[in-house]
């Protein structure tokens, strides 16, 4: 019998999920590594842990501190809950525009939420600029009381995924492993990934599956710094080049279109019985590609972010895709027959 001592215990060692329909249908062994099996519910748990832990380590955080982050939802969570095991208070700042799910299970694990406005980084008013304003004024009133988590540029969140998540990925294929393929937000996950395998196999390829109307795509092509469109996918894609993205190996990137993705993370959970959110779509959709390029007969591994009822109002509510302009297949449309 194996048992964990805690909860940050329980982080990590997920498992490769075989990812059937789009193996076969490329010939290629896909893999999706099964990161909604986190504690918390998401990969971000690992990023929590990777900061909160490296912060300890440098005596950053007295006890009962308060963890104050800007986040998406899903590093939020990961902190209150961790936090909750540790003692700590957590305050989150996070986009209006995120998941209701995402926003009720940050206040059921404890989490003060503080929502604002979508605007350029540039504005003082973005999420991340106010949480890092928040602890600096919790701190200036009482010294050590408030501990800025920094995920985008706080660069220990890499170094975790290098340190974990890549090795973990290394030793579950034996090296047998040709690709690795992922979106980011910060940048942790591709960033840490791709340095941890190319370390053993400098000619893996590492692709990175960006949405729809982030920067990512085309810095990595061009070197330029713009996006175009939107995606109602959450967490991933960005508007600037953060410190944890910056030289992430990255050797190929694809920009994934809603209405390609989204299809993908459908099929994923009436074929193959996986629920996944918006970002595992464009990864796996992202593997898709891959496949493509490099032809049968090799091994591809991406990461299946988070679980798709973390998103049930938006993912698989017909009405809501429809007024995007996705495809709702026709499973869907029967999932809600019309009130009586
Ligand atoms: N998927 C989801 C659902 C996320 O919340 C995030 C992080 N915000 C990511 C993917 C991206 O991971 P990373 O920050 O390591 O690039």
């Amino acid at each position: 019998m194996t048992t964990y001592a805690s909860f940050a215990a329980a982080v990590g060692n997920t498992p490769l999920l075989r990812l059937r329909h789009a193996s076969e249908a490329t010939g290629c062994e896909i893999l999706g590594k099964a990161e909604f099996l986190n504690p918390g519910g998401s990969v971000k748990d690992r990023t929590a842990l990777g900061l909160l832990e490296d912060a300890e380590r440098q005596g950053l955080l007295r006890p009962g501190a308060t963890l104050v982050e800007g986040t998406a939802g899903n590093t939020g969570i990961g902190l209150a809950l961790l936090g909750a095991s540790r003692g700590y208070r957590t305050l989150v700042v996070m986009p209006d525009t995120q998941s209701r799910e995402k926003i009720d299970a940050l206040h059921v694990a404890g989490a003060q939420v503080r929502l604002v406005p979508v605007v350029p980084f540039t504005d003082p008013g973005h999420y991340a600029r106010t949480a890092r304003r928040l602890a600096e004024e919790m701190n200036a009133t009482d010294p050590g009381s408030a501990w800025f988590a920094n995920q985008f540029d706080n660069t220990a969140n890499r170094d975790w995924h290098e340190a974990h998540t890549g090795r973990e990925i290394w030793e579950q294929t034996s090296g047998q492993i040709d690709g690795f393929v992922c979106a980011a937000g910060t940048g942790g996950t591709i960033a840490g990934v791709g340095r941890a395998l190319k370390r053993h196999r400098p000619d893996i390829r590492i692709a990175l599956a960006d949405p729809a109307g982030s920067i990512f795509a085309r810095y990595v092509q061009t070197g330029e710094l713009v996006g175009e469109g939107s995606s109602i996918s959450e967490g991933i894609g960005n508007s600037r080049i953060t410190a944890n993205f910056e030289g992430a190996p990255i050797d190929v990137a694809y920009s994934i279109p809603d209405d390609e993705s989204v299809p993908v993370l459908h099929d994923l959970l009436r074929r193959e019985g996986y629920c996944v959110g918006g970002s595992s779509g464009v990864n796996v959709a992202g593997a898709l590609r891959l496949a493509r390029e490099l032809g049968p007969g090799h091994t591809i591994v991406t990461v299946l972010c988070d679980g798709g009822m973390r998103y049930q109002a938006k993912l698989f509510n017909p009405d809501f895709l429809r007024s995007k302009g996705i495809p709702v297949p026709t499973w869907l449309d029967e999932a809600f027959p019309a009130a009586a």
